[in-house]
Formats: C-alpha cells, sequence, structure tokens
C-alpha cells in the first residue's frame, strides 16, 4: 500500500510498504479515507526530534473498518469510524479516571502512545492507505453514515478535541474573557471551543494574516503580534486588567516578532502577563526536548526560562499535557452531527495523499493560505 513516509529533515515521500495486518484478537484494520497533517508531525518534518526516517507519518484519521479482530465485540466490517490521536487500552489506572492520552499499558515508560509518532509507541501511521487500530473496540469513535461532515469529524482525531482540552485545562467559562496564543488548527480549534463554552470575548494572537482572518471570522478579536507586544494588546482591550483564562496553542516553537527568530518560552511568559491575577492557563502545545536521549539533562526534559515568581505572585493555575481526546470526543461528535459545531472552517486543503510532499512543504512554512491540510489516501 502507499504510505508517507519520513526520509530526512524537510522531506517526505510517498512509497509502498507492507499493509497492516491484525496482530492480536483486539485489532481491526482501517481502509483510511481522511488522514490530516498536523502541526506536531512538523516538529518530526523539521528533524527537531529522534524520528527515525522510515516512520511512516499520521496520527489524525478517519476511514471504514476492513477487518476485525476474532476479539473485537462492538465493530463490524463497513462501519465508519474515527480514531482518537492517542493509542489507548481503556483498562489502566490512567485510561479508567478518562487520562487516556496517558495510558500506561500500550507504551510502558513512557507517557501514552500515539499512531506515527517518535517515542509514542510501535504503532504506524495513517497517512496511508490502511491502519492498524489496537484496542479497537475503546479506540475507534463510531459516525453516522453520511459523509457530508466528513471534514469536521475528522478533526475529531485531534485538534478539535485538543483545542477544547486547552479551554477545559483553563476551565474556560461562561462571560470569561480568554487569550489564545497561535492561530494554527490548534489555536483556532481553541479560540473556537471558548467561544463555544460561552466565552464573552476571546483574543487570538499569530502574525499569519490568513489565520488571523479565520480567528475573525469565528468572533474571536485577532492581534497581531507582528504590530507590537501582544501582551499591551490585550491589556488595553480589557481595561488593563488582563483575560480571565488563557491558552498557549504554540509551544517551544515561539517566533519573536522578528519573523526569523525563535524563543522558546516567549508564549508562556507572554501569557503569564496576559491573564489576570488567579487566572487559569491550558498548554497544549507541544514543549519537546531539544535533545531527547543526549547527554544534557536540561535538553532531555525540555527545560525553559519560565517566570514562575510571576506566576506566583498572581496565583495562577497552569494545566499541561497531551489531550485525553476520548474524554471529549462523542460530544464534540454529537455536536456536529447536530449542526451545533463546525470546526472545518479551518480546513484550507483536501488533497491525494500523493500530493503529501508539497502540502508538508507548505504548511510548515505557513505559505499560500495552508492552514490544515487533510489527504485523501
Ligand atoms: P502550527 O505550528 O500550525 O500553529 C502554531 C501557530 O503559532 C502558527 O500559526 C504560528 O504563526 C503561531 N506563532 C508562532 N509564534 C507565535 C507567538 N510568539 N505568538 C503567537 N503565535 C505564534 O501548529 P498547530 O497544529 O496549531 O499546533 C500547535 C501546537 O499544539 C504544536 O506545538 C503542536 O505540537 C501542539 N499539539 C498538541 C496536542 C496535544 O495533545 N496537547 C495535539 C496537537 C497539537
Ligand atoms: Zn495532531
Amino acid at each position: 500500500m502507499k504510505a508517507v513516509l519520513y526520509k530526512e529533515p524537510f522531506s517526505v515521500a510517498v512509497e509502498e510498504v507492507p499493509r497492516p495486518k491484525i496482530e492480536h484478537p483486539n485489532d481491526v484494520i482501517v481502509k483510511v479515507t481522511s488522514t490530516a497533517i498536523c502541526g506536531s508531525d512538523l516538529h518530526m518534518y523539521e528533524g527537531r526530534t529522534a524520528a527515525q526516517p522510515g516512520i511512516v507519518f499520521g496520527h489524525e484519521n478517519m476511514g471504514t473498518i476492513e477487518e476485525v479482530g476474532p476479539g473485537v465485540t462492538g465493530l463490524k466490517a463497513g462501519d465508519r469510524v474515527v480514531m482518537p490521536f492517542n493509542v489507548a487500552c481503556g483498562f489502566c489506572k490512567n485510561c479508567l479516571a478518562g487520562n487516556t492520552g496517558f495510558c500506561l499499558t500500550v507504551n510502558p515508560g513512557f507517557a501514552g502512545g500515539a499512531y506515527g509518532y517518535v517515542n509514542m509507541g510501535p504503532y504506524t501511521g495513517g497517512q496511508a492507505e490502511y491502519l492498524r487500530v489496537p484496542f479497537a473496540d475503546f479506540n475507534c469513535l463510531p459516525l453516522p453514515a453520511e459523509s457530508e461532515r466528513d471534514k469536521d469529524y475528522v478533526l475529531l482525531a485531534d485538534i478539535f478535541p485538543t483545542g477544547y482540552h486547552g479551554c477545559e485545562l483553563a476551565q474556560v467559562s461562561p462571560g470569561d474573557t480568554c487569550a489564545v496564543y497561535g492561530a494554527g488548527p490548534v489555536g483556532l480549534m481553541a479560540a473556537y471551543s471558548a467561544l463555544l463554552r460561552g466565552a464573552a470575548r476571546v483574543f487570538v494572537v499569530d502574525r499569519i494574516p490568513e489565520r488571523l482572518s479565520k480567528a475573525e471570522e469565528i468572533g474571536a478579536v485577532p492581534i497581531d503580534f507582528s504590530k507590537g507586544d501582544p501582551v499591551e494588546q490585550i491589556k488595553d482591550q480589557t481595561d488593563g486588567e488582563g483575560t480571565d483564562k488563557g491558552v498557549d496553542a504554540v509551544g517551544y516553537q515561539a517566533h519573536t516578532s522578528d519573523a526569523s527568530k525563535e524563543e522558546p518560552a516567549t508564549v508562556l511568559n507572554s501569557l503569564i502577563q496576559t491573564v489576570r491575577p488567579t487566572g487559569r492557563l491550558g498548554v497544549p502545545g507541544l514543549y519537546v526536548p531539544s535533545d531527547p536521549g543526549g547527554p544534557d539533562p536540561n535538553a532531555q526534559h525540555g527545560m525553559l526560562l519560565v517566570a514562575i515568581g510571576k506566576m506566583f505572585e498572581k496565583g495562577q493555575v497552569v494545566g499541561t499535557g497531551q489531550c485525553n481526546v476520548k474524554q471529549y470526543n462523542r460530544k464534540l461528535r454529537d455536536l456536529i452531527t447536530a449542526g451545533r459545531a463546525k470546526p472545518s472552517f479551518v480546513v484550507s486543503h483536501e488533497l491525494p495523499l500523493d500530493d503529501a510532499p508539497d502540502a508538508y512543504n507548505k504548511f510548515d512554512k505557513r505559505i499560500e493560505g495552508y492552514t490544515k491540510v487533510i489527504l485523501h489516501p
């Protein structure tokens, strides 16, 4: 079958690989119909991680069940399903508590499993024609038969629940003001979720015009950080007080107002300044170790200079981590089905799998309006 393989930094290729087989009675094989490219794939694509050449990318997958293992009870061939990016067992201590992003079974010694992701277990990615799904009864979310909302449903694999999770970590509530740093797919989904949850005003910070327009389209206030300090811009619009809540949907790859420069802790420190005393921060943005497995423990643990003194002074609370997709995907699916949520406004491109190399290049450079790409194998 065809699959998207990582070759070397800034290069993927579509090549033939063996088709996955049922390896365990609880597996299913899914024929992939939609699979999205994620900002998290870009960390590997840019060579910032220990991902090895040959890994098949793709953790945002939906499709039709092709083959069912003998231990699977709730699914049958032909069912339409979307899979959380997390691979989880459903019965460990963390899964039982709903923390399926931190499953203790699927990837021992590390926090949680995922398809096609470095350090996240042996699970091959779904930017391919077929995907093996372990613990399938737990990891497949059934979808309605009609397909007109497929570009909304595929976003249930990751970015819609992840944006929602950012708001849950920050406890965004009706009437709140909320600042979201990053108008990438995750930031836009966080802003959209904050509005769904009843936030009164949502500020979205970025510098890419197409992305800021999408924020404005859904009723958020766009803040262009290339035009001045975003903290000041937001304080000016909140009577100098700052916002009640804040979400970091950028992570360590934060740019400074000088577009060519990166400064890893910029966003977290800006968020601490932006949110009012005793406000809450949600951090779905990824802070990957700069040298995983390397000799320097600081680089191994993604250590950064964060203004903890300021946080303490302001009595802020912060939540971090992988999204536990399974906690939210059923409810968010039902909002989509009922026509109450339409997250696909973020989707800029739907392309055949063969176009993956060009799509990765443009999404990585954030050019030509590439905001969110769905590939159709
Ligand atoms: P993305 O890279 O497309 O979006 C990031 C956006 O941040 C870009 O639009 C960029 O212009 C903007 N940005 C850069 N520096 C900034 C700054 N200083 N201030 C404000 N905006 C700035 O990626 P994405 O797909 O939206 O993902 C965002 C982050 O979320 C990534 O780190 C990704 O790995 C992470 N992520 C986490 C989870 C999870 O489960 N926690 C899931 C998916 C993605
Ligand atoms: Zn993703």
